[in-house]
């Protein structure tokens, strides 16, 4: 094929076109040229605009990225701020709940302290005089509530205590009181309940002990506390040290029927008492009441 031939720019011919007559022209070859080399020129000048704008828009977008860079440096560094803020902010909610947690358990503290103080009586360790009343309230409830189960008082006040405090001082007085609880302590069952009315007087409440029972358990801590003898170091006159005694003297009253008041068999077991300081002290009575109580009332 010598189609390539035949299509040469301008007026370049083929041999075969030769033979009809020469239409050679060298400048229109020239022509053709230049205009090709103006055509390729332009499309270069657009190249380079092409790749001018390139540049352009790559200078833009990297001046962004720049920005951005800067931007989230600054963010990052004012999130770590913010972070350390937020971690000391923590740290003294922290120590703040410490303390918190520390007042309240001190509150609790104090609170369970009022508590025992108002139940019970800081010399002795027995119950306070409120207390004691409240759990012979609370006994004689339960006796109404269970049917005539026994319940039995003691109303207990030392012998001639004053005297002790005249002669060896308050203080040998409270050691008394304080040995006269221990031998309560030592007599009284769990269940049982006894407190400081005031000064040397004690009331026990005694569940499911019958008049009998009160007696002995009574009878035995008179004996014991007789028995008692408390060395006590006296002061200031040099006299040395002595061996304190005492006695007890103890009304007995057993709750009669599911209708007598608590106040009632108190005041019964304090007659008791009364009767029991008149006939000499040291000694104990049943209460009166107990007596006719006793033949009319079999359950008790
Ligand atoms: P009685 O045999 O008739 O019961 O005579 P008593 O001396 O025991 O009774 P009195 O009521 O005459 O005196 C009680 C004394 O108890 C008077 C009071 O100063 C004293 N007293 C009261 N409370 C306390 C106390 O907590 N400690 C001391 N040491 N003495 C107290
Ligand atoms: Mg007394
Ligand atoms: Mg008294």
């Amino acid at each position: 094929m010598n189609s390539s031939r035949e299509k040469l720019p301008g007026n370049w011919s083929s041999a075969s076109n030769n033979e009809k007559g020469p239409r050679f022209s060298l400048f229109d070859q020239e022509e053709a040229l230049l205009q090709h080399a103006d055509q390729m020129v332009d499309k270069l000048d657009q190249v380079a605009d092409g790749v001018r704008e390139l540049a352009n828009a790559y200078r833009q977008s990297y001046r962004s990225q720049t920005r951005l860079l800067r931007m989230s440096d600054r963010m990052q560094l004012d999130l770590q701020q913010a972070n350390q803020k937020l971690e000391a902010q923590a740290e003294s909610l922290r120590t703040l709940n410490e303390a918190l947690e520390q007042e309240v358990q001190a509150r609790e503290q104090l609170a369970d302290e009022l508590h025992r103080l108002a139940m019970m009586d800081d010399l002795t360790g027995v119950y306070s005089r409120r207390q004691v009343l409240e759990v012979g309230e609370r006994e004689l409830a339960r006796r109404r509530r269970q049917g005539l189960t026994p319940l039995t008082l003691l109303m207990m006040d030392l012998d001639h205590f004053k005297r002790i405090n005249d002669r060896f001082g308050h203080a040998a007085g409270d050691t008394v009181l304080v040995a006269f609880a221990e031998v309560l302590h030592r007599n009284l069952r769990e269940s049982d309940a006894v407190g400081r009315l005031g000064g040397e007087e004690f009331l026990a409440v005694l569940p499911e002990v019958d008049l009998r029972g009160g007696m002995t358990l009574a009878e035995r801590i008179r004996e014991e506390v007789a028995a008692l003898r408390i060395p006590w170091e006296q002061q200031g006159d040099g006299s040395g040290s002595v061996d304190l005694d005492l006695t007890v003297s103890i009304g007995v009253a057993a709750l009669r029927s599911t209708h007598e008041s608590l106040d009632t068999a108190i005041m019964r077991a304090d007659d008791a008492l009364y009767q029991a300081k008149l006939s000499g002290r040291n000694r104990v009575m049943l209460a009166k009441a107990e007596e006719r109580g006793n033949q009319s009332d079999p359950e008790v």
